[in-house]
């Protein structure tokens, strides 16, 4: 055989099978998204997820769905000697998927695996002034990695989803930085649907970023969004969902602009 006539081969081998793994994942999605909860996910998820209480029935319907196709292809991975269980897979997948609730997405499409610590972790971090490069410690509830993992820890999952108004929830957090990320840069603006939808986001948000900055105004989001615009978007998907009366009231700007994003409007749920 030469070399052409081989690598043509090995093209039309490698298109195949794209090809057959897609029609595949796409039946596959198709089955799982009319599943309803097995009875003891839907405890846990009444039990764990306080958000999920708070949804209409349609959003209700759909949600377990969006779950069944979330764990087919994600994988979890227990780390510092966690056990993963039905618990905590159905608890993170249930808020991770609240937010592609009402929208056509790939289900956070370049994750594959989540990370979860039993605890609070210290990762290694490295910052650099220019001149010398320091390491260091800091101590994290979570992270998301472009191209890499979503990073949780377990206690902070809890404590943060069982309080559905402290506007602090670290699986909607990191899972927002995953749909930011999408794109290919984590700037605090995840793929809008229309591209002339850019325009107003970019105004909206950076007036907004740059007045917690200033803390201009009553903060209702927490004050880590000044961080930098991924940070922003991040806090303002918390704050959106748990707070979403005040969001709304204080910055209905923001607010209309996270509603159009997500096609939810969780002010109306309350
Ligand atoms: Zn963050």
């Amino acid at each position: 055989m030469t070399i052409a006539k081989y690598v043509i081969a090995t093209i039309g081998l490698v298109s195949t099978f794209l090809v057959g793994k897609y029609v595949f994942r796409r039946k596959m999605r198709k089955r799982l998204l009319f599943m309803p909860f097995p009875e003891q996910w839907e405890e846990i998820v009444r039990r764990n997820v306080p958000l999920y209480n708070r949804l209409p029935v349609p959003l209700k319907e759909q949600l377990p769905g969006l779950v069944h196709i979330f764990l087919e292809e994600k994988k979890f991975e227990g780390c510092g000697g966690l056990k993963i269980t039905d618990e905590i897979k159905v608890t993170i997948a249930a808020q991770a998927c609240i937010l592609l609730l009402n929208r056509k997405t790939a289900c956070f499409r370049k994750l594959r695996t989540i990370l979860v610590y039993p605890h609070t972790y210290v990762a290694r971090t490295k910052s650099s002034n220019g001149i010398v490069t320091i390491d260091g410690h800091s101590v994290r509830l979570g992270e998301s990695w472009q191209n890499g993992p979503v990073v949780l820890a377990w206690d902070s999952v809890t404590g943060g989803t069982f309080n559905v108004t402290d506007a602090g929830n670290v699986v909607l957090h990191e899972f927002a930085h995953q749909l930011d990320q999408e794109d290919g840069a984590a700037d605090g603006a995840p793929i809008l649907e229309h591209r002339s939808s850019y325009i107003t986001w970019a105004r909206v948000l950076s007036r907004e970023y740059e007045a917690l900055q200033r803390r201009s105004k009553r903060a209702v989001m927490d004050e880590y969004g000044a961080t930098n615009p991924a940070e922003f978007f991040a806090v303002a998907t918390e704050t959106f969902f748990e707070k979403p009366g005040q969001m709304k009231k204080n910055h209905p700007e923001l607010y209309d602009e996270l509603k159009n994003y997500y096609k939810l409007d969780p002010a109306e749920w309350m």
